[in-house]
């Protein structure tokens, strides 16, 4: 099977991801975004992510503990043949226990879910003119709406970190700064809720591992007593507040890498391999976590018409995450 472009849907959607992408290399933002390419197998990092964060949407929907546990453990209840078994049962429990964890550590946190797993598309508009783009929509999909102990509304976002989020720590520093934030307010307002703030709540995956001759389950309970004795150290919720002009310097970037967006595809169109128009950004911090070094790092071209390189897939639908319901 060959490639085509993903890049002829009218208006592509912006969502905060793919903006990062962008900016950190244009060839993985070309090959995933414009092409549609993805892994087949997903990383390890990338399913637990996607699995805890299942768990925290059951858990808006109220469903009890034992059925959020019950449910991520089925979704272990297979190892596939190329996961090694005991690492597979390890991440079943760690996922599990951190679930649990959760439950037990806000289980008064007296918020009220309003809206929850809330995808958007709304214009991108032009910061000077507010004339809407013709090329793209902003897009994404938010992980609750809700209502503070004070009556404030706030977005809710989930992450799950393996770094530090002491409260001095980096973490919190970075997010004063970070699009996607802003994005998500600027969305909830035009889905009508006067949101004032984002609460950020993390979850910090474990440190210790496991021991020798220790089982998966024993390395469970561990993880558990650990949780229990230093809560702070796994789990971190704060407000990141979102200032007017926090929100007008976001639409003004966004504006600016649409139009960076459209030049690039205006050069790759009159190119005769278009890949060339979207330049590599090769390095450690970049290449390192890109699902495709070992395609572009050993020079295999990929391009519409060109077949798809072994252990990959053309995405039909580019934003998968994106679920239209809820639009
Ligand atoms: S391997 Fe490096 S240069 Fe190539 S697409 Fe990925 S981040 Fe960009």
């Amino acid at each position: 099977m060959n490639t085509t472009t993903a890049a002829s849907n009218p208006r592509s959607l912006l969502t905060s991801t793919r903006l990062t992408t962008l900016r950190a290399c244009p060839r993985r933002h070309y090959l995933r975004y414009e092409l549609g390419l993805a892994r087949v197998r997903q990383e390890a990092a990338r399913r637990f992510g996607s699995a805890y964060h299942h768990g925290m949407e059951r858990r808006n929907g109220g469903v009890s503990l034992v059925d959020v546990t019950t449910e991520a453990r089925a979704g272990y209840a297979t190892c596939p043949d190329w996961a090694e078994p005991t690492d597979w049962a390890v991440e079943c429990e760690t996922l599990a226990q951190l679930l649990a964890g959760y439950f037990w550590r806000y289980e008064n946190d007296n918020l009220e879910v309003l809206a929850a797993e809330r995808s958007f598309e709304i214009p991108l508009t032009n910061p000077d003119s507010g004339k809407p783009s013709r090329a793209f929509l902003l897009a994404g999909k938010i992980d609750a709406i809700v209502k503070l102990p004070d009556g404030r509304l706030a977005v809710l976002e989930y992450k799950t970190a393996g770094e530090d989020i002491s409260s001095d720590s980096e973490y919190w520093l970075r997010l004063r700064c970070d699009g996607q934030i802003s994005l998500y307010v600027i969305a909830a307002r035009a889905m009508g809720f006067d949101v004032a703030t984002v609460l950020y709540d993390v979850t910090r995956k474990p440190t210790i591992r496991l021991r020798q001759h220790e089982t998966p389950e024993q390395y469970g309970k561990r993880l558990l007593d650990d949780i229990g004795e230093r809560p702070d150290f796994y789990y971190a919720r704060r407000e990141v507040p979102r200032l007017e002009d926090d929100l007008a310097e976001y639409r003004a970037e966004v504006w600016q890498q649409a139009q960076q967006l459209l030049e690039v595809r205006r050069r790759a169109d009159r190119l005769g391999d278009p890949s060339r128009a979207w330049f590599r950004n090769a390095g450690r911090f970049t290449c390192s976590y890109c699902d495709f070094a070992q395609v572009c790092l050993n020079g295999i071209r990929v391009a519409p018409g060109t077949s798809i390189p072994s252990g990959y897939q053309i995405l039909t639908d580019v934003n998968p995450e994106l679920e239209r319901q809820g639009a």
